[in-house]
């Protein structure tokens, strides 16, 4: 006999088991699980959206580009070429797609416990309506099923937006981007709806292979002279007001540590001549993007962009996997971060000033109560983001809401971010965001801590107004 076994969401997952905590839980819920999505942060491909073309197959839509998924397989064991992850040199890899699909379907069992198993489940059956757990048994039946469905006019990416009732969606794109999708959605109807995110690090970070060249097409985008100091701040003027013509409302910085500077201008234009140079120390390079935080802080407060800052992935930790395959393959690992002396430069100069608005990220959840909480419950400039990638988790977010409320109280943090590739996967992430802060703010009502309609007030600002504001999207 076939192992059909059902695929269950329950209604009350995710929330407490205590039956008076449940109850607060659920009315809580009920009063916000069917606000539009916000999701002002994230890694979908706006081609996708410009284009409006069919996804191709399960295979590559749920798999391929969910770094989450290849990773757990990868630790047990499954190599990446058996799951079709490209390499750069073109050397083969497993194509086909129902192989791969039945090779994830064997072991699915390897996601219980995990975020990913519940975005996931919620994927199969709330997107798909499939009935029965994914295993070996029903991989066919998922595959087809799932592909069937996907070349229907309803899974094309304009008409699921609609489906999942997403408000607005942005996009990253680095700072020499063409942007030429977002361009192609203007005069649609859609090109207030999925914006782009001004990310300079391929123009910042000296450390990258491809940080002069990009510097050369920098000049070229922007007719300045890119090698002066002055021209290449003009540069990034330029840049950043032409992705603000493209929708962006915000920049984001993915910077291994969380170190800014505020040298002087001739201190700060020496060392832009060495990172040009290729002579820089490693010492030399961290302390450039650390001014360009700063600069890019005060290009914030011109042009009233919101700023995220990033910090603390230790990117590509394994050189093979790298080598063979390149970047974003499941191989980026958390490491320790300081936020209280490395921000100081920047907050010293604009830190005051409530105009600005920067959010903090962190993989480093010890900085949460001794030092962003604090940090946030303090300068005007800055706010907390959520709970983020290995964090993006039923704990994660209780232990940030557990760790960090007391001292920044709700109001300095910025509602949820998906930040993700996994198209399919939005509703489910922001569904999993809203039940869980429904049931941290129920624990506070149980608690005779907050009053139910404060808590009421509360979640429909944790899902909807806040993230508006921090993003400025109204
Ligand atoms: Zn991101």
């Amino acid at each position: 006999m076939a192992n059909f076994k059902p695929l269950v969401l329950d209604q009350d997952r995710l929330f407490p088991a205590d039956p008076t905590v449940r109850a607060i839980a659920r009315r809580l819920y009920a009063g916000i699980k069917d606000l539009p999505i916000v999701s002002p942060h994230g890694h979908t491909d706006p081609s996708w959206f410009a284009s409006n073309a069919n996804f191709d197959n399960a295979t590559s839509l749920l798999l391929l580009p969910d770094h989450y998924v290849f990773r757990m397989l990868y630790s047990q064991g499954i190599s990446l070429e058996s799951l079709g992850i490209r390499t750069k040199d073109g050397t083969p890899v497993e194509t086909d797609y129902r192989k791969i699909f039945h090779t994830f379907a064997k072991n699915y069992h390897l996601f219980r416990g995990t975020p990913s198993r519940i975005w996931l489940d919620s994927v199969f059956h709330d997107v798909f309506g499939l009935e029965h757990a994914l295993s070996s048994d029903t991989a066919d039946l998922y595959y087809d099923s799932i592909n069937e469905q996907l070349v229907k006019p309803e899974f094309k990416p304009r008409a699921l937006l609609d489906k999942f009732n997403i408000e607005l969606i942005a996009t990253t794109e680095g700072a020499v981007n063409s942007l030429k999708h977002h361009a192609a959605l203007k005069g649609t109807g859609y090109e207030k709806r999925v914006i782009t995110t001004f990310r300079p690090d391929d123009v910042i970070d000296a450390d990258r292979a491809d940080f002069l060249a990009n510097i050369k097409k920098l000049a070229e985008q922007t007719g300045q002279d890119t090698h002066s100091w002055h021209g290449y701040l003009q540069a990034l003027r330029i840049r950043r007001q032409f992705f603000r013509d493209h929708g962006a409302t915000a920049t984001d910085h993915g910077h291994p540590t969380a170190k800014t500077a505020n040298l002087s201008e001739h201190e700060a234009s020496s060392l832009f001549q060495l990172c040009l140079s290729g002579t820089a120390s490693k010492e030399q390079t961290e302390l450039f993007r650390g001014q360009m935080l700063t600069e890019m802080a005060g290009m914030s407060i011109e042009d009233g962009m919101t700023m995220q800052i990033h910090p603390g992935a230790f990117r590509n930790h394994n050189p093979s996997i790298f080598e063979r395959f390149g970047a974003d393959k499941g191989a980026d690992i958390p490491s320790p971060t300081e936020f209280v002396s490395n921000l100081k430069p920047l907050l010293d100069k604009y830190g005051n000033n409530a105009a600005l608005k920067i959010i903090l990220f962190t993989l480093d959840e010890t900085t949460y109560a001794r030092e962003l909480a604090p940090l946030a419950g303090h300068y005007p400039a800055l706010k907390l983001g959520p709970a983020w990638w290995f964090h993006d988790s039923p704990e994660g977010m209780l232990r940030f809401r557990h760790q960090v409320t007391e001292t920044a109280g709700f109001y300095n943090t910025v509602g949820f971010n998906d930040d993700t590739r996994a198209f399919l996967s939005i509703p489910a992430r922001h569904d999993v965001a809203r039940r869980i802060d429904c049931r941290f703010l129920a624990g506070l009502v149980a608690e005779h801590r907050l009053n139910e309609d404060e808590a009421h007030e509360l979640a429909q600002q944790l899902t909807y107004q806040l993230v508006k504001q921090a993003y400025q999207l109204d």
